[in-house]
C-alpha cells in the first residue's frame, strides 16, 4: 500500500517523541525502514529505547490506512467502517456547518497537540481563527508546560525551554533538578550531566521519589508532592539569612526584590523542614553549593509544575535563581525540561486559547492587526481568547460550549485529567472527529477516524527543548490513504471555502509562519529550510536583517545583556505555599502522583503498540514503599485497587524503598481498567496556567488479589 517502496534512500531526520529530537538517519525502501542515530548537537550519537523502536511502527498492522466513519450516521454505538476520504471530509464540514448554524461559531472547537510540527500547529490555529472563525481552541500542552512558560513569561517576558543550550548542562559546577528524571524520559541527555560530574560538578535532584536521576546525584531531596514552592522559598531564606543574596546581580538586573525577601522572611527551615520533609541539612547544602559555584543551573520539570500553584512553585525557583544571580550568565540560569517532541513549537505558534503566533497574545490589539494583515482578514473577525484545555473539554456537549470537535495528535480520553468525566463529555459532543495514527482511546468514540502520516512520512520543523528550529524531514512516502495534517487542514478548508488560504506544502506554511512571527517574542522571521540544513538547526529569536549578506545569528543563550521586559530587567514575584487541593483524609489517607516510565511515551497511542517497548513495561504499576505495602498487607506484584474521589483503577504493586513512605505512584500512559488519569483531579486549576494537578490527589490502596 506504499507507493515508490523499492528504492533505498536515507534521510536525516529527528526522532518522533520527546523534546531532545534526537537525530537519526532513516533508510527507507526496503521493509520495514531502519535507522541510525546521529552525531546531533543534543543527542551526539545517542538514541533511547523508544528512538530506537519507532520504525517499527510505521508499517504495524494496527495502522489506520483508511478513513474511518460510523455504520449508522449520528450512532456511536454502530461498528466503524472504512470510507473514502471525500465522504469523511464531507462528513465533518457537514457538522461543522450545522453546529454553527444552530448553535454559533463557538460552539465548533479545535484540540491540538505538542508533537505537531511548526506549520501544523500554525495552520491548526489559523484554521480555527479564519476558517472557523471560532474561539474555541487549545490544546494538550496545557497539561504540560503551560506553568513554566507563565513563569517564564512573567519573570523574563518570554518563555523559552532551556534559555541556553543544552550543553550548558555539562559546563555547570552545580545542577539542582526539580521534579525532572531525564534519565528515563531522555538518557541520551544524561551525557551532559555525566560530563559535567566526571569533571566534579555536583547534581541536586529533587524528587519524591528515587529515581534513575537521583541514584547518581550528589544529593536527593525527597519533599512531599506539592511543597517544591514552600522548599524553594526556603533554600532563598537562607540565602538570604547567609549574606549569599548577588545584591549586585539583584540591584543590577531585576526588579521586586524587596517583596519576595519580605514573603520568604517565615519560610524558616525548620517549618520548611515539616511542610516538605526536606531536613534542614539538606536545605543548607544545597542553598551553599548553588551559591558557591561558579555556575550553576536550577531546571525544574512537571513534577515541580503540574500542580494547582505550578506557575507560582515554577516562579519560585526562578527566585530563587535570580537572588543567585545565575540567569543569563554561561552555563547558569533557570530552565525548563520540555516534554513533548514540538511542546516548544506547539506552544509559539497559535494553537493555544489565547495566542497568536509569534508567541503573540490574541488580546494584544497590535498583534491582532500584524497577524490580521499576514492572513489576510479583517482584525475586528478574529475571534478573541478561548477556554483552556480542560475548561474546554469539561463544557463539551454543554449550552455554550462545543458541540463539535475536531482533535489532532491528542489522545485526551487518556492523558487529560479526571479521564472518566473527559470520556464522558466526548460521549455528549454532536460530533467528534479526530485525527491519528492509530484508533486511540479518543478515535475510539469518534464518528470520524481520518488516518494521519507519521512523522517519517511528514515534512515540517520542530523546535526542541533549547529552542532550536529544526527540520523534520520526510523519509519514505506515507502509505496510500494516508495524509496529514497540514493536507487535512488545506481540504477541510477547501470545502468550508477558504482554500486558498490554506497551503499543503509545509515550506510554503512556513514562509507564512515566518512572517507572522515577525516581530514577536518567538521571532522566526529570519529562519529558513536553507539555514537549518546548513547550520543544523537556528536558535530563536531570530528576526529577519534588512542586509541578506549578514543574516541575524539566531540566539543560542538568552538574557545575556537583558531580559525581554519592556525595562530589560527581570522581575522577582512574591509566591506563597498553598495546601494541595486534595490531602490525605480518613477515606483517601495517601497521596497519589504521577509520572512517565522510559519505555512509554505519553498516553501510549504509539509506545503500547511497539513490541520491542511492550517486553520491557508491558502494563503499569503502582510503587509502594515497603512500610506502606506492609500496614496494607501488599506484597510485591500482588494487584491492589487504587481509589480517590474520581475514579478507580487496577494495577500490580511493586514494592520498592525508593519512593517516600506516604505516597503512591502510577504511570500515566494507559487507559482502560489502569487509567492513572481517572484518579487524577482537575477541579483546582492553576489560576495563570490553567494547569490541572496531575502531580498530587489524596488515593486509598486495597488489596486486591495475589499475582
Ligand atoms: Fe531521543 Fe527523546 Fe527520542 Fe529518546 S524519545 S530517542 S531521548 S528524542
Amino acid at each position: 500500500a506504499r507507493p515508490g517502496g523499492c528504492v533505498s534512500r536515507t534521510t536525516e531526520t529527528h526522532c518522533p517523541y520527546c523534546s531532545l529530537q534526537c537525530g537519526m538517519a532513516v533508510t527507507a525502501g526496503a521493509r520495514p525502514a531502519t535507522l541510525v542515530p546521529l552525531d546531533f548537537p543534543t543527542n551526539r550519537g545517542g538514541l533511547c529505547s523508544k528512538g530506537w523502536s519507532s520504525a517499527e511502527l510505521l508499517d504495524h498492522p494496527e495502522r489506520l490506512l483508511r478513513p474511518l466513519v460510523r455504520a449508522v450516521p449520528g450512532d456511536r454505538t454502530s461498528p466503524l467502517v472504512e470510507t473514502t476520504w471525500d465522504d469523511a471530509l464531507d462528513r465533518v464540514v457537514a457538522a461543522i456547518r450545522a453546529t454553527q448554524q444552530v448553535h454559533g461559531r463557538d460552539a465548533v472547537g479545535c484540540f491540538g497537540g505538542g508533537s505537531l510540527t511548526n506549520e501544523q500547529a500554525y495552520q491548526f490555529g489559523k484554521f480555527a481563527r479564519v476558517a472557523l472563525r471560532t474561539s474555541a481552541i487549545d490544546y494538550n500542552g496545557r497539561f504540560c508546560m503551560s506553568s513554566a512558560a507563565g513563569a517564564a513569561n512573567r519573570a523574563f517576558g518570554l518563555d523559552r525551554g532551556l534559555p541556553f543550550p543544552l550543553s550548558d548542562v555539562a559546563e555547570a559546577d552545580v545542577v539542582v533538578l526539580v521534579g525532572s528524571n531525564p534519565a528515563d524520559t531522555m538518557p541520551p541527555a544524561m551525557q551532559w550531566f555525566d560530563a559535567g560530574r566526571e569533571r566534579g560538578a555536583q547534581h541536586v535532584v529533587v524528587d519524591p521519589r528515587r529515581t534513575a536521576t537521583a541514584r547518581n546525584a550528589a544529593l536527593h531531596l525527597q519533599p512531599l508532592p506539592g511543597t517544591d514552592l514552600a522548599l524553594a522559598n526556603g533554600l532563598l531564606h537562607i540565602a538570604i539569612a547567609e549574606g549569599l543574596v548577588d545584591e549586585a546581580y539583584v540591584a543590577a538586573r531585576t526588579t521586586g526584590f524587596d517583596a519576595v525577601r519580605a514573603g520568604v522572611a517565615g519560610y524558616w527551615p525548620d517549618r520548611v523542614e515539616r511542610l516538605t520533609g526536606v531536613p534542614v541539612a539538606d536545605q543548607r547544602r544545597t542553598v551553599f553549593a548553588l551559591a558557591r559555584a561558579d555556575k550553576a543551573m536550577v531546571l525544574t520539570a512537571r513534577g515541580a509544575e503540574q500542580h494547582r500553584n505550578g506557575t507560582d512553585t515554577a516562579q519560585a525557583w526562578i527566585n530563587l535563581a535570580l537572588a543567585l544571580g545565575l540567569p543569563g550568565r554561561r552555563g547558569s540560569g533557570w530552565g525548563t525540561v520540555t516534554g513533548q517532541g514540538n511542546g516548544q513549537g506547539g506552544r509559539e505558534h497559535g494553537q493555544k486559547a489565547d495566542q497568536l503566533p509569534g508567541y503573540r497574545s490574541l488580546a494584544d490589539p497590535a498583534a491582532r492587526a500584524h497577524v490580521a494583515a499576514v492572513w489576510g482578514v479583517d482584525p475586528d473577525d478574529l475571534p478573541l481568547p478561548g477556554r483552556s484545555a480542560f475548561e474546554l473539554l469539561d463544557a463539551l456537549g454543554s449550552d455554550g460550549g462545543v458541540r463539535t470537535l475536531l482533535v489532532l495528535a491528542s489522545n485526551v480520553a487518556v492523558s487529560a485529567p479526571d479521564a472518566r468525566r473527559v470520556i464522558s463529555r466526548l460521549r455528549g459532543l454532536d460530533f467528534l472527529a479526530v485525527s491519528d495514527f492509530f484508533l486511540s482511546e479518543t478515535a475510539e468514540l469518534a464518528d470520524v477516524v481520518l488516518p494521519s502520516a507519521m512523522w517519517a512520512e511528514e515534512a515540517g520543523t520542530m523546535t526542541n527543548l533549547e529552542g532550536r528550529v529544526i527540520r523534520r524531514r520526510r523519509a519514505l512516502d506515507p502509505p496510500a490513504g494516508v495524509r496529514d495534517d497540514l493536507q487535512l487542514l488545506a481540504e477541510l478548508a477547501g470545502r468550508l471555502g477558504v482554500g486558498e488560504r490554506f497551503s499543503g506544502d509545509p515550506e510554503t506554511v512556513f514562509e507564512e509562519l515566518r512572517r507572522a512571527s515577525a516581530g514577536g517574542t518567538a521571532d522566526y522571521s529570519g529562519i529558513s529550510y536553507r539555514r537549518i540544513d546548513e547550520e543544523r538547526g537556528v536558535f530563536w529569536p531570530c528576526p529577519a536583517t534588512e542586509d541578506r549578506a549578514a543574516p541575524h545569528p539566531g540566539t543560542p543563550r538568552l538574557f545575556t545583556e537583558r531580559f525581554a521586559t519592556p525595562d530589560g530587567r527581570a522581575r522577582f514575584l512574591r509566591v506563597e505555599h498553598a495546601d494541595a487541593a486534595e490531602r490525605p483524609d480518613a477515606d483517601y489517607p495517601h497521596v497519589l502522583t504521577t509520572g512517565r516510565v522510559l519505555a512509554q511515551y505519553q498516553s501510549g497511542t504509539q509506545t503500547r503498540r511497539s513490541r520491542s517497548l511492550q517486553l520491557v513495561a508491558p502494563t503499569p504499576r503502582a510503587e509502594l514503599h515497603p512500610d506502606l505495602a506492609a500496614a496494607l498487607g501488599v506484597a510485591n506484584d500482588d494487584v491492589v485497587e487504587l481509589a480517590t474521589r474520581r475514579g478507580r483503577a487496577r494495577f500490580h504493586a511493586q514494592v520498592t524503598d525508593a519512593i517516600r513512605p506516604d505516597v503512591v505512584f502510577v504511570p500515566f500512559h494507559w487507559g482502560g481498567g489502569a487509567s492513572a488519569n481517572a484518579l487524577t483531579g482537575a477541579d483546582a486549576l492553576d489560576p495563570v496556567s490553567k494547569m490541572p494537578p496531575f502531580k498530587v490527589c489524596a488515593v486509598a490502596v486495597t488489596r486486591v488479589s495475589g499475582p
